[in-house]
């Protein structure tokens, strides 16, 4: 039996929801949503600041508040509850909760052709599986929990 929480974390197709910047409850979103409550009303600051230390960098904070304003405005919640919202054509999802398992790794189909991936998300599918399935889930979610997903 899967644990509730490495399921919670881990997609069926073994990326990890629980840091994927779209994830309500991802560090990704939380420290997004800590950075603009810090921040309060840096764009008035930003603009003193510009001209204060004479800086350039901050005409550029409109644009960086735009990208953690959406970052903080995710709320997808994770593919065992939901569509996933960046991977609309994912074949996985539908197809695991047919076979009823956990994971892909644990499918006696595995490597298939119907995750609808493209070639780089395919390659790291297959290698994440490979890799749970020799050392096993605990271990893999344990060795890879304080990974960032985007590497
Ligand atoms: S289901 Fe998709 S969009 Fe949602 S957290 Fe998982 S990977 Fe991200
Ligand atoms: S058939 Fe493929 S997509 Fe479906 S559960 Fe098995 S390995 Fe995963």
């Amino acid at each position: 039996m899967t644990s509730e929480r490495i399921k919670a974390s881990l997609a069926p197709c073994g990326l990890s929801c629980e840091k994927c910047f779209a994830h309500v409850d991802g560090d990704i979103r939380r420290y997004s949503l800590k950075l603009k409550e810090k921040l309060g009303n840096f764009d008035i600051y930003a603009e003193r600041f510009e001209t204060l230390l004479g800086d350039p960098i901050f005409k550029k904070y409109p644009d960086f508040k735009e990208m953690l304003d959406y970052f903080a405005s995710e709320n997808c919640k994770g593919c065992r509850n939901e569509q996933c919202k960046l991977f609309k054509n994912c074949g996985v999802r539908g197809c695991h909760q047919k076979k009823q398992i956990d994971f892909c790794y644990q499918c006696d189909e595995f490597p298939c052709d119907r995750t609808n991936f493209d070639t780089g998300l395919y390659k790291g599918w297959i290698m994440i599986n490979e890799k749970i399935k020799k050392i096993g889930l605990e271990e893999f979610y344990e060795k890879n929990r304080s990974r960032p997903r985007y590497v």
